[in-house]
């Protein structure tokens, strides 16, 4: 047993929130989780505020900090939200301005957590000399949602409709903003001139890191598997990324982008637009997630839950509208008799994942990072874990996105 936080369960004594792990209202999530985070009841103080989070409900902030204004923020803000008397904060109605605030905290806690243990040592931030916690503002009056050292700032997306829908609410936009903190601090930032393929890294993997985290959310992982009677490429929340993109791009893990379709994969930086910037990512999320459906389609062979033809079948490219039918009614008879063994082999996914992640971040260096070089590191974190066994798995994964130098 490893220092994994494997499961919510697992935690006897923490502190209680509640979570909505996909934007409140979305079918199937109505109403929130309970959640616990590692710091016991009474140590989260008003705020809420753990001495490394602390967020800061501002009243009127009309602008993201700039290069030019940092935290601490010093305009009028809204009374801090204090825990209830034994020390938890579940209490909070999520139709009250509060639990915004609340929610925010909690997201971000719970992937910190998470990759807190992946990483099994606590993350020191980038710059914590001179921001030693964390800001979070969950309501600032702009379309957008921001990380930068010291602070994570939290706006909103306008839908069709024209309605604001706040990415404080959306576990998604924290995790993958948490996961931009997590970067900065163990992969590092280089100087002043970031290529465009370190930015490309960073939103491919602020991206993995949602995708991971919110699989340690049980009612998300039930969700997910009954939905899809555990085929993981069919069109699901864990694939569709952030459908209240910053970029207002609806990404998805789970596509058939290569790097032969970015022809602009080789202007400069200063040429491509931010979405151009987060395609480039694409083909690593894309390879990576496969790795992870295919990890967790080995190991249902493995336990007998599916044939490995199913297995072999569901991982083809392209595949036909035949196909698709006898995929899909393989896998609703399959999990249907043991629904256990598709638990068990997401949670021996996500694990597999993930740590081969952390290890390939301690391979990297800012300055001469690459998507190759991302890819090649995450090869090699494997090969150190487990030898031999899933190296040509992960290398047909990358080959087939064409990341190459
Ligand atoms: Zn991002």
């Amino acid at each position: 047993m490893s220092g994994i936080l494997k499961e919510q369960a697992d935690i006897p004594v923490g502190t209680r929130f509640r979570v909505f792990p996909q934007y409140p209202g979305e079918p199937g999530f109505e109403e929130p989780a309970v959640i616990v985070l590692k710091p016991k009841p009474g140590t989260i103080g008003s705020g809420p505020d753990d001495g490394r989070l602390r967020v800061i409900d501002a009243v009127a902030k009309t602008r993201p900090y700039t290069g030019l204004e940092f935290p601490p923020y010093r305009g009028t803000v809204h009374a801090p939200v204090a825990p209830d008397p034994s020390g938890h904060f579940d209490r909070v109605n999520p139709s009250q301005r509060e639990f915004k605030a609340v929610h925010a905290y909690a997201c971000l806690r719970l992937v910190l957590d998470i990759w807190e243990s992946y990483l099994g040592h606590p993350i020191h931030w980038l710059m914590q000399e001179t921001f030693p916690q964390i800001e979070v503002i969950p309501r600032v009056e702009f379309p957008n949602a921001q990380a930068s050292p010291g602070s994570i700032e939290l706006g909103y997306a306008l839908t069709e409709s024209g309605e604001r829908r706040w990415f404080a609410l959306s576990f998604d936009v924290l995790a993958h903003e948490m996961g931009h903190i997590i970067l900065g601090a163990e992969v590092g930032i280089s100087g002043a001139h970031l290529s465009a393929e370190y930015i490309a890294f960073q939103e491919s993997m602020a991206d993995l890191i949602s995708l991971i985290s919110v699989l340690h959310i049980e009612s998300f992982s039930n969700h997910l598997l009954t939905a899809t009677n555990g085929n993981l490429y069919a069109p699901n929340e864990l694939n569709r990324l952030a459908e209240l993109s910053p970029t207002s791009q609806i990404r998805s893990a789970s596509h058939n982008i290569t790097m032969l379709d970015l022809p602009f994969r080789y202007l400069p930086r200063a040429r491509l637009t931010q979405s151009q910037l987060h395609l480039l990512g694409q083909p690593l999320t894309g390879a990576l997630f496969d790795v992870l459906v295919e990890v967790f389609q080995q190991q249902l062979v493995e336990y007998g839950a599916i044939p490995e033809a199913l297995a072999r079948l569901s991982m083809q490219h392209g595949p036909t509208a035949d196909d698709l039918a006898r995929i899909d009614r393989g896998f609703s008879s399959h999990y249907a008799v043991r629904p256990e063994y598709f638990h068990q082999a997401l949670r021996f996914a996500r694990d597999f994942t993930a740590e081969r992640l952390v290890r390939s971040w301690e391979l990297l260096k800012p300055e001469r990072l690459t998507l190759l070089s991302a890819a090649a590191a995450f090869l090699t974190a494997d090969r150190a874990i487990s030898g031999e066994r899933y190296q040509k798995l992960i290398l047909e994964c990358i080959q087939w996105r064409k990341i190459a130098a």
